[in-house]
Protein backbone atom coordinates (compact mmCIF):
# COMPACT_ATOMS: atom_id res chain seq x y z
CA UNK A 1 0.00 0.00 0.00
CA UNK A 2 1.29 3.24 -0.79
CA UNK A 3 1.12 6.61 1.73
CA UNK A 4 1.40 10.11 1.70
CA UNK A 5 5.32 9.46 1.75
CA UNK A 6 5.90 6.99 -1.24
CA UNK A 7 3.33 8.39 -3.31
CA UNK A 8 4.44 9.36 -6.02
CA UNK A 9 4.92 12.89 -6.52
CA UNK A 10 5.22 12.94 -10.99
CA UNK A 11 1.72 10.36 -11.26
CA UNK A 12 -0.20 13.07 -8.70
CA UNK A 13 1.17 15.90 -11.38
CA UNK A 14 -0.51 14.25 -14.25
CA UNK A 15 -3.72 13.24 -12.65
CA UNK A 16 -3.72 16.71 -11.48
CA UNK A 17 -2.94 18.21 -15.34
CA UNK A 18 -6.81 16.70 -16.33
CA UNK A 19 -8.29 16.48 -13.58
CA UNK A 20 -11.30 19.00 -13.00
CA UNK A 21 -11.37 19.06 -9.49
CA UNK A 22 -9.46 19.68 -6.55
CA UNK A 23 -6.69 17.21 -5.14
CA UNK A 24 -5.95 17.63 -1.49
CA UNK A 25 -2.57 16.21 0.02
CA UNK A 26 -2.03 16.47 4.00
CA UNK A 27 -1.04 20.22 4.91
CA UNK A 28 -2.87 21.70 2.12
CA UNK A 29 -5.41 24.41 2.69
CA UNK A 30 -8.88 22.83 2.61
CA UNK A 31 -7.66 19.16 3.29
CA UNK A 32 -8.65 19.33 7.07
CA UNK A 33 -12.25 20.51 6.08
CA UNK A 34 -12.14 17.89 3.62
CA UNK A 35 -11.69 15.00 5.29
CA UNK A 36 -14.23 15.80 8.43
CA UNK A 37 -17.37 13.99 8.29
CA UNK A 38 -20.95 15.04 10.30
CA UNK A 39 -19.63 12.11 12.96
CA UNK A 40 -16.87 14.36 15.18
CA UNK A 41 -15.97 10.72 16.28
CA UNK A 42 -14.66 10.08 12.85
CA UNK A 43 -10.56 11.41 12.58
CA UNK A 44 -9.23 10.05 9.60
CA UNK A 45 -5.96 11.13 7.26
CA UNK A 46 -6.43 10.31 3.74
CA UNK A 47 -3.25 10.71 1.78
CA UNK A 48 -5.25 12.15 -1.25
CA UNK A 49 -8.62 13.69 -1.18
CA UNK A 50 -10.02 13.94 -4.93
CA UNK A 51 -12.59 16.08 -4.44
CA UNK A 52 -14.17 15.23 -8.23
CA UNK A 53 -16.11 17.47 -10.00
CA UNK A 54 -17.37 14.78 -12.58
CA UNK A 55 -17.91 11.66 -13.93
CA UNK A 56 -14.16 11.93 -15.62
CA UNK A 57 -12.71 12.81 -12.50
CA UNK A 58 -14.31 9.95 -10.74
CA UNK A 59 -13.11 7.50 -13.13
CA UNK A 60 -9.46 8.87 -13.35
CA UNK A 61 -9.57 8.85 -9.16
CA UNK A 62 -10.65 4.91 -9.07
CA UNK A 63 -8.14 4.18 -11.65
CA UNK A 64 -5.22 6.06 -9.53
CA UNK A 65 -6.05 4.57 -6.72
CA UNK A 66 -5.76 0.54 -8.33
CA UNK A 67 -2.95 1.96 -9.80
CA UNK A 68 -1.32 3.00 -7.00
CA UNK A 69 -2.26 0.28 -4.25
CA UNK A 70 -4.39 2.64 -2.32
CA UNK A 71 -7.30 2.25 -0.71
CA UNK A 72 -10.65 3.89 -1.89
CA UNK A 73 -13.24 5.54 0.69
CA UNK A 74 -15.95 6.92 -1.25
CA UNK A 75 -18.01 10.45 0.12
CA UNK A 76 -21.42 11.42 -0.81
CA UNK A 77 -23.01 13.24 2.15
CA UNK A 78 -20.62 12.20 4.37
CA UNK A 79 -23.47 10.91 7.00
CA UNK A 80 -22.81 7.47 7.89
CA UNK A 81 -21.89 7.04 11.48
CA UNK A 82 -19.45 4.24 10.89
CA UNK A 83 -17.44 6.67 9.07
CA UNK A 84 -17.28 4.74 5.84
CA UNK A 85 -16.55 7.96 3.64
CA UNK A 86 -12.74 8.65 4.79
CA UNK A 87 -9.88 6.26 5.62
CA UNK A 88 -6.37 6.42 7.07
CA UNK A 89 -3.50 6.54 4.22
CA UNK A 90 -5.69 5.87 1.26
CA UNK A 91 -7.37 8.00 -1.33
CA UNK A 92 -11.06 9.44 -0.19
CA UNK A 93 -13.20 10.18 -3.26
CA UNK A 94 -14.85 13.32 -2.44
CA UNK A 95 -18.43 13.56 -4.48
CA UNK A 96 -19.78 16.48 -2.13
CA UNK A 97 -18.86 18.79 -5.07
CA UNK A 98 -21.18 16.92 -7.40
CA UNK A 99 -23.84 18.77 -7.04
CA UNK A 100 -25.73 18.95 -10.55
CA UNK A 101 -29.37 18.57 -10.51
CA UNK A 102 -31.94 18.13 -13.76
CA UNK A 103 -35.49 18.02 -13.22
CA UNK A 104 -37.77 16.99 -16.32
CA UNK A 105 -40.80 18.22 -14.65
CA UNK A 106 -43.01 16.19 -17.58
CA UNK A 107 -41.72 12.90 -17.02
CA UNK A 108 -41.40 13.14 -13.35
CA UNK A 109 -37.98 12.20 -12.94
CA UNK A 110 -34.97 13.53 -11.77
CA UNK A 111 -30.90 12.99 -12.35
CA UNK A 112 -28.71 14.23 -9.54
CA UNK A 113 -24.97 13.89 -8.99
CA UNK A 114 -23.75 11.94 -6.14
CA UNK A 115 -22.92 14.62 -3.79
CA UNK A 116 -26.49 16.11 -3.82
CA UNK A 117 -28.30 16.10 -0.14
CA UNK A 118 -31.77 16.00 0.36
CA UNK A 119 -32.27 19.52 0.87
CA UNK A 120 -30.46 20.30 -1.60
CA UNK A 121 -33.02 17.53 -4.27
CA UNK A 122 -35.90 18.60 -2.26
CA UNK A 123 -35.24 22.29 -3.27
CA UNK A 124 -35.08 21.71 -7.13
CA UNK A 125 -37.81 19.15 -7.14
CA UNK A 126 -39.93 20.95 -4.72
CA UNK A 127 -39.84 23.65 -7.52
CA UNK A 128 -42.32 21.86 -9.50
CA UNK A 129 -44.33 20.41 -6.70
CA UNK A 130 -42.36 16.83 -6.95
CA UNK A 131 -40.58 15.36 -4.19
CA UNK A 132 -39.24 11.39 -4.16
CA UNK A 133 -38.74 9.38 -0.85
CA UNK A 134 -35.30 10.90 1.13
CA UNK A 135 -34.80 10.55 4.46
CA UNK A 136 -35.98 12.37 7.51
CA UNK A 137 -32.95 15.09 7.80
CA UNK A 138 -32.14 17.70 5.02
CA UNK A 139 -28.40 16.88 5.50
CA UNK A 140 -27.83 13.48 4.67
CA UNK A 141 -26.64 12.44 1.35
CA UNK A 142 -28.75 10.99 -1.22
CA UNK A 143 -25.78 8.45 -2.34
CA UNK A 144 -25.49 6.42 1.05
CA UNK A 145 -29.01 6.65 1.87
CA UNK A 146 -30.51 5.22 -1.52
CA UNK A 147 -27.95 3.38 -2.02
CA UNK A 148 -28.28 1.44 1.01
CA UNK A 149 -32.07 1.84 1.75
CA UNK A 150 -33.67 5.08 2.33
CA UNK A 151 -36.00 5.62 4.97
CA UNK A 152 -38.37 8.85 4.92
CA UNK A 153 -41.39 10.66 5.27
CA UNK A 154 -42.53 9.41 1.92
CA UNK A 155 -41.84 5.81 2.08
CA UNK A 156 -45.47 4.45 3.22
CA UNK A 157 -46.69 6.07 -0.23
CA UNK A 158 -43.73 6.01 -2.60
CA UNK A 159 -41.34 3.37 -0.77
CA UNK A 160 -38.29 3.32 0.12
CA UNK A 161 -35.63 5.86 -2.02
CA UNK A 162 -33.91 3.15 -3.60
CA UNK A 163 -37.91 1.71 -4.60
CA UNK A 164 -37.47 5.36 -6.51
CA UNK A 165 -34.23 4.64 -8.34
CA UNK A 166 -34.61 4.14 -12.10
CA UNK A 167 -30.90 4.23 -13.07
CA UNK A 168 -27.17 4.85 -11.94
CA UNK A 169 -24.20 5.89 -13.55
CA UNK A 170 -22.07 3.58 -12.35
CA UNK A 171 -17.81 3.98 -12.11
CA UNK A 172 -16.81 0.44 -11.71
CA UNK A 173 -13.61 -0.83 -10.08
CA UNK A 174 -12.48 -1.67 -13.40
CA UNK A 175 -12.81 2.17 -14.15
CA UNK A 176 -15.43 1.22 -16.87
CA UNK A 177 -18.56 3.74 -16.86
CA UNK A 178 -21.95 1.46 -16.79
CA UNK A 179 -25.61 2.62 -16.77
CA UNK A 180 -27.14 0.43 -14.10
CA UNK A 181 -30.93 0.38 -14.58
CA UNK A 182 -34.09 -2.17 -15.05
CA UNK A 183 -32.75 -2.52 -18.83
CA UNK A 184 -28.91 -2.29 -18.62
CA UNK A 185 -27.21 -4.57 -16.56
CA UNK A 186 -30.41 -5.72 -14.35
CA UNK A 187 -28.64 -7.74 -12.47
CA UNK A 188 -25.84 -4.92 -11.56
CA UNK A 189 -29.54 -2.77 -11.09
CA UNK A 190 -30.35 -5.14 -8.53
CA UNK A 191 -27.46 -5.27 -6.21
CA UNK A 192 -27.19 -1.14 -6.23
CA UNK A 193 -30.00 -1.06 -4.57
CA UNK A 194 -29.48 -1.79 -1.22
CA UNK A 195 -25.91 -2.85 -1.01
CA UNK A 196 -24.78 0.12 -3.76
CA UNK A 197 -21.83 1.02 -1.98
CA UNK A 198 -20.17 -2.26 -2.65
CA UNK A 199 -20.39 -2.31 -6.39
CA UNK A 200 -19.29 1.26 -7.49
CA UNK A 201 -19.27 5.30 -7.28
CA UNK A 202 -22.67 6.44 -8.47
CA UNK A 203 -22.13 9.59 -10.15
CA UNK A 204 -25.40 10.30 -11.04
CA UNK A 205 -28.64 8.70 -9.91
CA UNK A 206 -31.81 9.51 -11.34
CA UNK A 207 -35.42 9.12 -9.25
CA UNK A 208 -38.76 8.55 -9.86
CA UNK A 209 -41.08 11.66 -8.30
CA UNK A 210 -44.15 12.20 -7.42
CA UNK A 211 -46.51 15.90 -6.83
CA UNK A 212 -46.22 16.29 -2.89
CA UNK A 213 -46.87 19.27 -0.55
CA UNK A 214 -48.17 20.87 1.03
CA UNK A 215 -48.24 18.67 4.11
CA UNK A 216 -49.10 18.09 7.49
CA UNK A 217 -46.64 16.93 9.30
CA UNK A 218 -45.15 17.80 12.89
CA UNK A 219 -44.55 16.57 16.51
CA UNK A 220 -46.34 15.59 19.85
CA UNK A 221 -44.35 15.54 22.89
CA UNK A 222 -45.44 14.39 26.11
CA UNK A 223 -43.63 14.06 29.95
CA UNK A 224 -41.45 10.93 30.07
CA UNK A 225 -43.82 9.68 33.00
CA UNK A 226 -46.49 8.91 30.16
CA UNK A 227 -43.96 7.64 27.85
CA UNK A 228 -45.42 4.01 28.43
CA UNK A 229 -48.74 5.28 27.73
CA UNK A 230 -47.78 7.06 24.44
CA UNK A 231 -45.67 4.76 23.13
CA UNK A 232 -48.97 2.17 23.44
CA UNK A 233 -50.93 4.27 21.74
CA UNK A 234 -48.01 4.73 19.33
CA UNK A 235 -48.18 0.71 18.46
CA UNK A 236 -52.38 0.95 18.54
CA UNK A 237 -52.06 3.99 15.65
CA UNK A 238 -49.37 2.74 13.06
CA UNK A 239 -51.48 -0.64 13.31
CA UNK A 240 -54.24 0.56 10.46
CA UNK A 241 -52.29 3.53 8.97
CA UNK A 242 -53.18 5.12 5.52
CA UNK A 243 -50.11 4.92 3.29
CA UNK A 244 -49.76 8.74 3.18
CA UNK A 245 -48.55 8.38 7.28
CA UNK A 246 -45.25 7.91 8.42
CA UNK A 247 -44.86 7.68 11.83
CA UNK A 248 -41.83 7.63 14.30
CA UNK A 249 -41.59 7.05 17.93
CA UNK A 250 -38.66 8.98 20.18
CA UNK A 251 -38.19 9.03 23.42
CA UNK A 252 -35.69 12.16 23.48
CA UNK A 253 -34.84 15.22 25.24
CA UNK A 254 -36.65 18.74 25.35
CA UNK A 255 -34.96 20.65 22.09
CA UNK A 256 -34.24 23.98 24.90
CA UNK A 257 -30.97 22.59 26.66
CA UNK A 258 -32.89 21.93 30.33
CA UNK A 259 -32.40 18.02 29.48
CA UNK A 260 -36.52 17.45 30.37
CA UNK A 261 -36.99 14.10 29.33
CA UNK A 262 -39.71 13.72 26.63
CA UNK A 263 -42.15 11.08 24.65
CA UNK A 264 -43.06 12.14 21.44
CA UNK A 265 -44.37 10.90 18.45
CA UNK A 266 -43.22 12.29 15.18
CA UNK A 267 -45.61 11.77 11.61
CA UNK A 268 -45.95 13.11 8.22
CA UNK A 269 -49.40 13.23 6.23
CA UNK A 270 -48.18 13.74 2.83
CA UNK A 271 -51.63 13.71 0.95
CA UNK A 272 -53.95 16.54 0.56
CA UNK A 273 -53.91 18.71 3.89
CA UNK A 274 -57.85 17.83 5.10
CA UNK A 275 -57.13 14.52 5.12
CA UNK A 276 -53.95 14.98 6.72
CA UNK A 277 -55.69 17.09 9.68
CA UNK A 278 -58.05 14.60 10.28
CA UNK A 279 -55.95 11.48 9.75
CA UNK A 280 -53.19 13.05 12.39
CA UNK A 281 -56.11 14.43 14.75
CA UNK A 282 -55.69 11.12 17.36
CA UNK A 283 -52.08 12.34 17.90
CA UNK A 284 -53.15 16.16 18.83
CA UNK A 285 -55.94 14.62 20.99
CA UNK A 286 -54.52 11.69 22.71
CA UNK A 287 -53.53 12.81 26.34
CA UNK A 288 -52.30 16.08 27.48
CA UNK A 289 -49.48 16.61 25.15
CA UNK A 290 -47.03 19.30 26.62
CA UNK A 291 -45.71 20.06 22.66
CA UNK A 292 -48.00 19.64 19.66
CA UNK A 293 -46.30 21.38 16.65
CA UNK A 294 -48.43 18.97 13.99
CA UNK A 295 -48.99 21.82 11.83
CA UNK A 296 -49.78 22.19 7.96
CA UNK A 297 -46.60 22.61 6.25
CA UNK A 298 -44.32 22.29 3.61
CA UNK A 299 -42.73 18.82 2.53
CA UNK A 300 -39.10 20.52 2.19
CA UNK A 301 -39.81 22.01 6.01
CA UNK A 302 -40.66 18.88 6.62
CA UNK A 303 -37.57 17.24 5.98
CA UNK A 304 -35.39 19.99 7.98
CA UNK A 305 -37.88 20.22 10.87
CA UNK A 306 -35.09 17.68 12.68
CA UNK A 307 -31.96 19.09 11.28
CA UNK A 308 -31.15 20.68 14.65
CA UNK A 309 -30.96 17.76 16.88
CA UNK A 310 -27.79 16.60 14.46
CA UNK A 311 -25.29 18.86 14.39
CA UNK A 312 -22.44 18.75 12.28
CA UNK A 313 -19.48 17.49 14.23
CA UNK A 314 -21.44 15.99 17.03
CA UNK A 315 -20.22 12.66 18.50
CA UNK A 316 -22.11 9.56 17.25
CA UNK A 317 -22.50 6.17 17.92
CA UNK A 318 -25.33 4.99 16.85
CA UNK A 319 -26.75 0.82 17.43
CA UNK A 320 -30.46 -0.47 15.46
CA UNK A 321 -32.24 -3.80 14.52
CA UNK A 322 -35.49 -4.38 13.27
CA UNK A 323 -37.65 -5.61 16.11
CA UNK A 324 -39.52 -8.76 16.08
CA UNK A 325 -42.66 -7.10 17.63
CA UNK A 326 -43.38 -3.67 19.70
CA UNK A 327 -44.35 -5.82 23.04
CA UNK A 328 -45.12 -3.87 26.27
CA UNK A 329 -41.54 -5.59 27.20
CA UNK A 330 -39.68 -3.53 24.77
CA UNK A 331 -41.23 -0.50 25.20
CA UNK A 332 -40.55 -1.31 29.14
CA UNK A 333 -37.53 -1.73 28.37
CA UNK A 334 -36.42 1.83 26.13
CA UNK A 335 -37.76 3.22 28.83
CA UNK A 336 -35.59 1.88 31.65
CA UNK A 337 -32.78 2.72 29.42
CA UNK A 338 -33.96 5.67 28.19
CA UNK A 339 -34.14 6.76 32.05
CA UNK A 340 -30.30 6.09 31.89
CA UNK A 341 -28.92 8.12 28.90
CA UNK A 342 -26.11 10.22 30.15
CA UNK A 343 -26.36 12.99 27.30
CA UNK A 344 -29.20 15.02 26.33
CA UNK A 345 -28.15 15.03 22.86
CA UNK A 346 -29.16 11.28 22.36
CA UNK A 347 -32.35 9.65 21.88
CA UNK A 348 -34.17 6.05 21.19
CA UNK A 349 -36.17 5.54 18.44
CA UNK A 350 -38.72 3.49 17.02
CA UNK A 351 -39.37 3.88 12.68
CA UNK A 352 -42.36 2.28 11.57
CA UNK A 353 -42.52 0.55 8.30
CA UNK A 354 -45.26 -0.20 6.19
CA UNK A 355 -47.53 0.76 3.03
CA UNK A 356 -45.74 0.65 -0.32
CA UNK A 357 -42.05 -0.90 1.61
CA UNK A 358 -43.85 -3.50 2.21
CA UNK A 359 -45.49 -4.39 -1.08
CA UNK A 360 -42.17 -4.76 -2.83
CA UNK A 361 -40.90 -8.72 -2.85
CA UNK A 362 -38.31 -9.55 -0.78
CA UNK A 363 -35.80 -9.99 -3.28
CA UNK A 364 -36.70 -7.88 -5.90
CA UNK A 365 -34.22 -5.29 -4.90
CA UNK A 366 -30.94 -6.04 -2.75
CA UNK A 367 -32.81 -4.78 0.37
CA UNK A 368 -35.24 -7.44 1.97
CA UNK A 369 -36.77 -5.92 5.31
CA UNK A 370 -40.49 -5.71 3.28
CA UNK A 371 -42.16 -6.96 6.66
CA UNK A 372 -44.94 -4.08 8.12
CA UNK A 373 -43.14 -3.10 11.37
CA UNK A 374 -40.19 -1.35 13.60
CA UNK A 375 -36.78 -0.71 13.29
CA UNK A 376 -35.36 0.18 16.66
CA UNK A 377 -32.65 3.07 16.61
CA UNK A 378 -30.21 3.68 19.35
CA UNK A 379 -29.01 7.24 18.82
CA UNK A 380 -26.30 8.40 20.83
CA UNK A 381 -25.06 11.76 20.65
CA UNK A 382 -22.53 14.29 22.14
CA UNK A 383 -20.20 16.70 22.31
CA UNK A 384 -17.66 16.38 24.63
CA UNK A 385 -15.06 13.85 23.48
CA UNK A 386 -14.18 13.15 27.13
CA UNK A 387 -17.44 11.34 27.50
CA UNK A 388 -16.93 9.42 24.73
CA UNK A 389 -16.35 5.93 26.31
CA UNK A 390 -18.99 6.37 28.73
CA UNK A 391 -21.73 7.54 25.87
CA UNK A 392 -20.36 4.43 23.65
CA UNK A 393 -20.80 1.72 26.72
CA UNK A 394 -24.61 3.25 26.95
CA UNK A 395 -25.60 2.58 23.62
CA UNK A 396 -23.89 -0.95 23.44
CA UNK A 397 -25.66 -1.61 27.17
CA UNK A 398 -29.07 -0.16 25.62
CA UNK A 399 -29.34 -2.00 22.19
CA UNK A 400 -27.89 -5.31 24.25
CA UNK A 401 -31.00 -5.48 26.50
CA UNK A 402 -33.15 -4.96 23.92
CA UNK A 403 -31.74 -8.08 22.13
CA UNK A 404 -34.94 -10.38 23.43
CA UNK A 405 -36.85 -8.46 20.32
CA UNK A 406 -35.38 -8.34 17.74
CA UNK A 407 -36.44 -10.07 14.94
CA UNK A 408 -33.88 -10.97 12.15
CA UNK A 409 -33.27 -8.06 10.13
CA UNK A 410 -30.38 -5.20 10.32
CA UNK A 411 -30.26 -2.05 8.46
CA UNK A 412 -27.54 -1.80 6.59
CA UNK A 413 -27.27 1.88 6.62
CA UNK A 414 -26.79 1.94 10.24
CA UNK A 415 -24.41 -0.44 11.15
CA UNK A 416 -21.33 0.86 13.08
CA UNK A 417 -18.24 0.44 12.45
CA UNK A 418 -17.48 -2.39 14.47
CA UNK A 419 -20.13 -4.26 13.18
CA UNK A 420 -19.29 -6.45 10.17
CA UNK A 421 -19.80 -10.05 8.92
CA UNK A 422 -23.05 -11.37 10.78
CA UNK A 423 -24.41 -7.83 10.51
CA UNK A 424 -23.95 -7.37 6.91
CA UNK A 425 -25.11 -11.06 6.47
CA UNK A 426 -28.79 -10.02 8.21
CA UNK A 427 -28.98 -6.76 6.81
CA UNK A 428 -29.14 -8.82 3.33
CA UNK A 429 -30.50 -11.52 4.77
CA UNK A 430 -31.63 -14.36 1.79
CA UNK A 431 -30.12 -12.19 -0.76
CA UNK A 432 -26.87 -12.02 0.68
CA UNK A 433 -25.57 -15.43 -1.62
CA UNK A 434 -26.59 -13.70 -4.78
CA UNK A 435 -24.83 -10.58 -3.81
CA UNK A 436 -21.72 -12.58 -2.99
CA UNK A 437 -21.57 -13.57 -6.38
CA UNK A 438 -22.29 -10.54 -8.13
CA UNK A 439 -19.60 -8.99 -6.46
CA UNK A 440 -17.17 -11.44 -7.61
CA UNK A 441 -18.30 -10.59 -11.08
CA UNK A 442 -18.67 -6.94 -10.72
CA UNK A 443 -15.81 -6.38 -8.28
CA UNK A 444 -13.26 -9.07 -7.82
CA UNK A 445 -10.57 -7.61 -6.32
CA UNK A 446 -12.93 -6.09 -3.46
CA UNK A 447 -11.49 -2.35 -4.59
CA UNK A 448 -14.38 -0.97 -2.93
CA UNK A 449 -14.85 -2.27 0.89
CA UNK A 450 -14.67 0.67 3.02
CA UNK A 451 -18.50 -0.03 3.19
CA UNK A 452 -20.68 -2.80 5.22
CA UNK A 453 -18.77 -5.21 3.20
CA UNK A 454 -19.79 -8.07 1.36
CA UNK A 455 -16.80 -10.21 -0.07
CA UNK A 456 -16.70 -11.43 -3.30
CA UNK A 457 -17.71 -15.31 -3.12
CA UNK A 458 -19.80 -17.47 -4.80
C1 LIG B 1 -28.25 12.54 11.21
C2 LIG B 1 -28.54 11.32 10.40
C3 LIG B 1 -29.84 11.09 9.96
C4 LIG B 1 -30.13 9.96 9.20
N1 LIG B 1 -31.41 9.77 8.79
C5 LIG B 1 -31.72 8.71 8.03
C6 LIG B 1 -33.03 8.52 7.54
O1 LIG B 1 -33.93 9.29 7.79
N2 LIG B 1 -33.29 7.44 6.77
C7 LIG B 1 -32.32 6.55 6.46
O2 LIG B 1 -32.63 5.59 5.74
N3 LIG B 1 -31.07 6.68 6.92
C8 LIG B 1 -30.74 7.76 7.68
N4 LIG B 1 -29.47 7.91 8.14
C9 LIG B 1 -28.48 6.90 7.80
C10 LIG B 1 -27.98 7.16 6.40
O3 LIG B 1 -28.78 6.46 5.47
C11 LIG B 1 -26.57 6.64 6.23
O4 LIG B 1 -25.75 7.29 7.15
C12 LIG B 1 -26.05 6.84 4.81
O5 LIG B 1 -24.92 6.05 4.69
C13 LIG B 1 -25.72 8.28 4.54
O6 LIG B 1 -25.37 8.49 3.22
P1 LIG B 1 -24.30 9.64 2.89
O7 LIG B 1 -24.10 9.68 1.43
O8 LIG B 1 -24.68 10.90 3.59
O9 LIG B 1 -23.06 9.08 3.67
P2 LIG B 1 -21.53 8.74 3.33
O10 LIG B 1 -20.92 8.59 4.68
O11 LIG B 1 -20.95 9.72 2.40
O12 LIG B 1 -21.63 7.36 2.61
C14 LIG B 1 -22.18 6.22 3.21
C15 LIG B 1 -21.74 4.97 2.45
O13 LIG B 1 -22.22 5.04 1.11
C16 LIG B 1 -21.14 5.15 0.21
N5 LIG B 1 -21.52 6.17 -0.78
C17 LIG B 1 -22.01 7.40 -0.55
N6 LIG B 1 -22.28 8.01 -1.70
C18 LIG B 1 -21.95 7.14 -2.67
C19 LIG B 1 -22.01 7.17 -4.09
N7 LIG B 1 -22.49 8.24 -4.73
N8 LIG B 1 -21.59 6.09 -4.77
C20 LIG B 1 -21.14 4.99 -4.14
N9 LIG B 1 -21.06 4.90 -2.81
C21 LIG B 1 -21.47 5.96 -2.09
C22 LIG B 1 -19.94 5.51 1.03
O14 LIG B 1 -18.78 5.03 0.48
C23 LIG B 1 -20.24 4.84 2.35
O15 LIG B 1 -19.90 3.48 2.32
C24 LIG B 1 -29.12 9.04 8.89
C25 LIG B 1 -27.81 9.26 9.34
C26 LIG B 1 -27.53 10.39 10.09
C27 LIG B 1 -26.14 10.60 10.60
Amino acid sequence: MSTTSTLDRSAIADLSARFTGALLLPGDSGYDEARRIHNGLIDKHPALIARCLGTADVVDAVKFATAHGLEIAVRGGGHNVAGKAVCDNGLMIDLSRMKGIHVDPERRTVRAQGGVTWREFNRATQLHGLASTGGVISTTGIGGLTLGGGLGWLMGMHGLALDNLLSAELVTASGDVVRASEKDNADLFWAVRGAGANFGVASWLEYRLHPVGPVTSGLVAHPFAQAREVWQFFREFTTSLPDEVSAFAGLLCAPDGSGTRLAAIIACHAGPLAEGEAALRPLKQFGSPVLDVIQPTTYEATNMMLDGAFPVGALNYWKSSFLGELSDAAIDTMITRFGTSPSAMSSLLVEHVHGAVTRVGVSETAFPHRREGYNFLVVSEWDNPGDNARNIAWARASYDAMQPHYGPGRYVNYLEKDETGDAVRAAYGPNYDRLRSLKSRYDPGNVFHLNQNIPPGS
